[in-house]
């Protein structure tokens, strides 16, 4: 079965690195028409921008921090006068920043609420006013395993990944009427910057893993891409667990 996601135009955010830079090189191959959105590592967003414009794909970068009303509607209205229409938005922009409830700093609790969910919200809200007015669109919202099942140290991330599956329902009510799809997507244990150190975490996730082999990032992309197409136009208000582990 062949998924045709060319020129479509994807924006992914926090795609300087980790799962969405893998997600850029992964619509690139496809021929979409791609925004990248970075915050910090312009470096690494120059490194990726040049390595996908050599292979002449319609790629541009744009510096947002997502939980900045002004960078966000900045980022919205140049994928706009650039490509003329927004057909995928992966809300995958995240981090995390882990301490026990009574070591944590408001700020710290605070921080990762307002990239993971607040970030997402302001994303959706403005992208969305675009889909609606062109009666189309896939809203993908980047949300984890342990928004479900949650992990000690990280009430905040926790709490952040469970209110994006609790938006992600309520969005998909509020947009269906308009052909936009919205839905979540739980990760397990994918090794990037965000959780590099923790050696300890990655061994409990692939002891708790059903399977031998580790393929999470790779299915990841590929259901991305899946859910992205015209294969799938029926699927709204959905969670969709990426990984092996029986709860
Ligand atoms: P990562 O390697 O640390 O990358 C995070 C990305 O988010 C970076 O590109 C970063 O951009 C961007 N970002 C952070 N704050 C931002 C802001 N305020 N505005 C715009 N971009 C911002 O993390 P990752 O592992 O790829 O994670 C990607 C997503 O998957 C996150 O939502 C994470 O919660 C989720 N997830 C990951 C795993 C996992 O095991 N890795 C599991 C489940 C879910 P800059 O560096 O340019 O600031």
């Amino acid at each position: 079965m062949n998924i045709d996601l060319r020129d479509k135009v994807v924006v992914v955010t926090g795609s300087s690195k980790g799962i969405g830079k893998e997600l850029i090189k992964a619509f690139a191959k496809e021929g979409s028409q791609i925004v990248i959105n970075y915050f910090q590592s312009e470096e690494a967003a120059n490194q990726l921008y040049n390595q996908i414009i050599k292979h002449n794909k319609k790629c541009i970068r744009i510096k947002a921090d997502v939980t900045n009303q002004a960078d966000v509607d900045h980022l919205c209205s140049e994928t706009i006068s650039t490509f003329g229409r927004i057909d995928v938005l992966v809300n995958n922009a995240g981090i995390c920043d882990d301490n026990l409830i009574q070591l944590m700093p408001e700020e710290q609790w605070r921080r990762v609420i307002d990239v993971n969910l607040t970030g997402t919200f302001l994303c959706c809200r403005a992208f969305s006013k675009i889909m609606i007015r062109q009666g189309f669109g896939s809203i993908i919202n980047i949300s984890s395993l342990k928004g479900q099942g949650g992990c000690e140290g990280q009430t905040n991330y926790s709490a952040s990944k469970a209110g994006l599956i609790g938006f992600t329902k309520s969005l998909a009510k509020e947009l269906g009427m308009y052909n936009i799809s919205v839905n979540a997507l739980c990760p397990g244990f994918i090794v990037t910057d965000l959780n590099r150190h923790n050696d300890e975490k990655r061994k409990i996730a692939m002891e708790k893993s059903l399977m031998s082999i580790d393929n999470s990032l790779h299915d990841l992309l590929n259901f991305i891409l899946f859910l992205s197409s015209d294969r799938l136009l029926g699927v709204s208000g959905q969670v969709f667990n990426i990984d092996s582990r029986c709860k």
